[in-house]
């Protein structure tokens, strides 16, 4: 009897990539996967998976990044399960066939309409940041599309991959979906193989490598991105309210959210009036001495710890400032008369420091956006109509949202995704079957 030797790099019993990708291909060509049954049943099952294990999924998270245990139910357990109920609900809905009028060009016998196919066998590769939010929701869309699928946690979030690495067989079709931990070396040989679609979270270097890599099989790809999202206050904001939505969100899971608000554009006048409510809300919400709030969590590693602290001499410090590498601590932090040009201001910030830059106006502050990578979100504190309308208008981002920052990743109904610098191509809801499907032309012209 023949066996295939394992290659030096990988134990005895891993599976190769290539053969990981024709099993499941295989699979796919089974047709397993395509019945509305089969998909409905894996949604149930991950559904099960995320409610059955909220408490280790939460221990893994607050062990990974010290996500407070309230971030972790809302963002990576009620969030995923509240996009796989909105997709189990409407599912044989979107998935119904399109028709479209073709009588004026083939008489009235001809039929015409779109119907959804499911892509193939594709590849999902998730972040550290919400490790297990986003990785569900991609994967949750990919069943719903009838898909076999790899999944690729982050080995920067390591509790929550080997957790998931372990429920996912357990919950999931093993003939259809697998997981693949590891880091460079393994996500390479990864994409190394051809797949259907490529669904990549991260930073846009590494969406570049990905991107380059799916070239080479024409693969289509999603690539959510992050960057700078900027957040304009008007002088006619409720500034108390605007402070406590913007501690509020700014400094959710330390700031690490790729939709949190970075910096603030506003007027010299009314920067004064937010610095001082801001200082309020954030020590309304974590209390004088953030480092002891359980609801304040850490800095994922050290290399993103000595980034961030290298960034908290950018402006006058209006509070916070503080910082503890033995516990990876950086206390929320605002800075004001922050120049454009400093070093908070030229990178994504990912964490939690929250610079005010001052402009003139509604024109400088617009000009400023238009100046810089088109955002992941733009935020708006205004009820003035003409404000609202230029943001709208004169502004291009992959979300915008007035009042409530990252809010818009939690209406299903609403693509999830940037333009530009900040990515390619969207999901949640019905976006997610669009995205891992083909849009199937179909034309029927009768001989008789
Ligand atoms: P990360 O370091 O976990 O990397 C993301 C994934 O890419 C991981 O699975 C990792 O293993 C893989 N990877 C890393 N280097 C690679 C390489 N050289 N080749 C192949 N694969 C590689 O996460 P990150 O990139 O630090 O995440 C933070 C960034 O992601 C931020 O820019 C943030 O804004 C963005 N983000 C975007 C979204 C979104 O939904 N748009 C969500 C979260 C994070």
């Amino acid at each position: 009897m023949s066996t295939t030797p394992a290659t030096v790099d990988q134990p005895v019993g891993v599976e190769q990539p290539a053969d990981l990708v024709a099993r499941l291909r295989t699979a796919f060509r089974s047709g397993r996967t395509k019945p509305l049954a089969w998909r409905v049943e894996q949604l149930n099952r991950l559904r099960a998976l995320i409610a059955e294990n909220g408490d280790a999924l939460a221990a893994a998270l607050h062990q990974d990044l010290g996500k407070p245990r309230a971030e972790a139910s809302a963002a990576e357990i009620d969030l995923p399960i509240r996009e796989i109920d909105h997709t189990l609900a409407h599912l044989e809905q979107w998935l119904s066939p399109e028709p479209v009028d073709v009588t004026a060009v083939f008489g009235p016998a001809a039929t015409a309409g779109t119907r959804f196919d499911p892509l193939g066998t594709v590849l999902v590769i998730a972040p550290w940041n919400y490790p297990a939010q986003l990785l569900l929701v991609p994967l949750a869309g990919a069943l719903a599309a009838g898909n076999t699928v790899v999944v690729k946690p982050s080995e920067l979030a390591p509790a929550t991959s080997a957790l998931l690495a372990r429920l996912i067989p357990a919950y999931l079709d093993r003939e259809a979906v697998a997981v693949v931990e590891g880091g460079v070396p393994e996500t390479t040989a990864l994409l190394a193989e051809r797949w259907d679609h490529i669904f990549y979270t991260g930073n846009g270097a590494v969406g570049r490598i990905v991107m380059r890599a799916a070239a080479e099989h024409l693969t289509p790809v999603t690539l959510e991105l992050g960057g700078k999202s900027p957040v304009f206050v008007d002088r006619d904001a409720d500034i108390d309210a605007t402070a406590e939505r913007l501690a509020a969100t700014k400094f959710a899971n330390a700031g690490q959210t790729c939709v949190a608000p970075d910096y603030v554009l506003t007027d010299p006048a009314t920067a004064r009036r937010l610095e001082s409510a801001l200082a309020l809300a954030v020590e309304r919400r974590f209390g004088a001495d953030p480092q002891q709030s359980p609801a304040y969590g850490r800095i994922v590693n050290e290399r993103h710890f000595d980034r961030l602290a290298a960034l908290l001499e950018s402006g006058r410090t209006v509070t916070g400032g503080g910082h503890d590498r033995a516990e990876r601590y950086i206390a929320p932090t605002v800075l004001a008369e922050v120049a454009p040009d400093s070093p908070v201001m030229r990178e994504e910030i990912f964490g939690p420091v929250l610079p005010i830059v001052e402009v003139a106006d509604l024109d400088e502050a617009i000009g400023f956006i238009n100046d810089r990578d088109k955002p992941l979100a733009l935020y708006g504190f205004t009820g003035n109509e003409t404000t609202r309308r230029r943001l709208r208008e004169e502004t291009s981002s992959g979300g915008l949202g007035f009042g409530l920052p990252m809010a818009h990743l939690r209406v299903p109904e609403l693509p999830f995704g940037g333009v530009g610098e900040s990515g390619l191509g969207a999901y949640h809801g019905r976006h997610s079957i669009a995205t891992f499907s083909h849009r199937k032309a179909l034309l029927d012209v009768p001989l008789g």
